[in-house]
């Protein structure tokens, strides 16, 4: 059977679920299909830290980033969910005197993108997180930030795009069927055959493989990045915190355990996107996580996971159509993905139904063209903390 939709979105994480929501809402005849579904194991919306933080962005994500500060206020009564929304603010600190100027960087070059940061003293910081470390000297502020449940926002995002018409095809992954170098349309385990419009791959680090399907690969790779939970504290951090001198995000959960991540690496298990935690570095990543809050010295590691995601060269993800493919993509959002979703699916919703959206442009597909040397060294570099 052959069946004519106008969009099939593939991924039901963060972002292709935000994208299949505001699509449905925009009135277009949607499909969101997954292999899985949305943010299990081990996909990065279901490893996910959860991390709100609009502070230190790269450039051109900052204006989509300020946008989603402002929708994730709202975005619980918007999808009508629980979403695990905590904006106690994010603190991104300085321990030694040589590591304040990047403080002051950050304070400066993001206000000047109209972000709402303050620089913060040691006093200050004591006032906002009293149970962080004695020896913090200064911190960027930005009061607005804080954390949510990914896995609850992108089954939330699903829901609400069903209820908006949106079709959901859970457990199935689709095939493409190319002709002359094109996708023309999508096999479903089921036998049946889509014919979309347009194709949406938002698959993270299955993109890459569906990618090479189609005879194409880009400057995109996978990697692992392990968390850590720790049994509850009675130590209270309401705001997420990183630190300018190391590898750390912090963020109490809402039971009170402390949630440990900050781009520790884990270890690949076989071809396919799964992967594990390296001993080795839960045991540093909880080490640097007990400097900034001792309080973890008398904690014990309730839990260690690991999650993988798709990341591009220069760390900015994908978005736009691929050429003559007929795939408009959505993937390599790295390890800051899930704060910019909620625009990111509204800016692609409107970038496909006719709205060419300007500030999309810096994310194009084309702008890969990268030397090759740099593009074979990054696809082999080990990754090592
Ligand atoms: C450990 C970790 C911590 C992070 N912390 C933060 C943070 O604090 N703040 C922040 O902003 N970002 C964070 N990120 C990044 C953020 O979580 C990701 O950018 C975001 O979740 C990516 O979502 P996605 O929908 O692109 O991919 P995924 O969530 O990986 O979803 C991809 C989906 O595609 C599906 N799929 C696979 N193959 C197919 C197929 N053939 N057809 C259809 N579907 C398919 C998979 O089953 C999966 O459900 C973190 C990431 C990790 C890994």
């Amino acid at each position: 059977m052959t069946t004519t939709t106008q969009c099939a979105v593939l991924g039901s994480g963060v972002i292709g679920a935000s994208i299949a929501y505001h699509l449905a809402k925009a009135g277009a005849r949607v499909v969101l299909i997954d292999a899985a579904e949305p943010a299990v194991a081990p996909s990065a919306s279901w490893a996910s830290a959860g991390g709100l933080r609009s502070q230190g962005r790269h450039g051109p994500e900052q204006a989509i980033s300020i946008m989603a500060a402002a929708r994730w206020r709202t975005l619980e009564q918007e999808l009508d969910a629980d979403l695990g929304v905590l904006l106690g603010g994010h603190l991104h600190v300085a321990e030694t005197e040589a590591e304040e100027a990047a403080v002051l960087a950050r304070v400066q070059a993001d206000r000047d993108a109209g972000i709402a940061i303050e620089q913060v003293g040691a006093r200050e910081i004591r006032e906002i997180a009293p149970d962080l470390s004695a020896h913090l000297r200064l911190g960027a502020w930005t009061p607005d930030d804080g954390q949510a449940n990914p896995a609850r926002v992108a089954q939330a995002f699903a829901r609400a795009a069903e209820r908006h018409g949106a079709a959901c095809l859970l457990r199935s992954p689709a095939q493409p069927l190319v002709e002359l170098g094109r996708v023309t349309g999508l096999l479903l385990p089921s036998g049946e055959t889509l014919r979309p419009e347009h194709v949406i791959l938002a698959a993270g680090a299955w993109s890459i493989g569906w990618l090479r399907e189609i005879g194409c690969t880009l400057p995109l790779r996978w990697r692992g990045l392990q968390m850590l939970l720790s049994d509850a504290s009675p130590a209270r951090v309401s705001p997420t915190v990183t630190a300018v001198g190391r590898n750390l995000s912090l963020k109490q959960s809402p039971s009170g355990g402390i949630i440990i991540g900050g781009r520790w690496f884990a270890r690949p298990v076989g071809a396919a996107p799964a992967v594990e935690p390296i001993e080795d570095h839960v045991l540093r990543q909880w080490a640097g996580a007990t400097a900034i809050l001792p309080d973890l010295r008398n904690r014990v590691l309730q839990r260690s996971w690991a999650g993988a995601e798709a990341q591009t060269l220069d760390s900015m993800p994908f978005i736009g159509s691929l050429g003559e493919t007929g795939v408009y993509l959505a993937t390599g959002f790295s390890n800051h993905g899930f704060q910019v979703s909620p625009m990111i699916g509204a800016l692609v919703a409107d970038d496909l139904l006719g709205q060419k959206q300007d500030l999309l442009n810096p994310f194009r597909p084309e702008r890969s063209g990268v030397p090759d040397d740099a593009w074979f060294r990054f696809e082999r570099e080990p990754f090592r903390n």
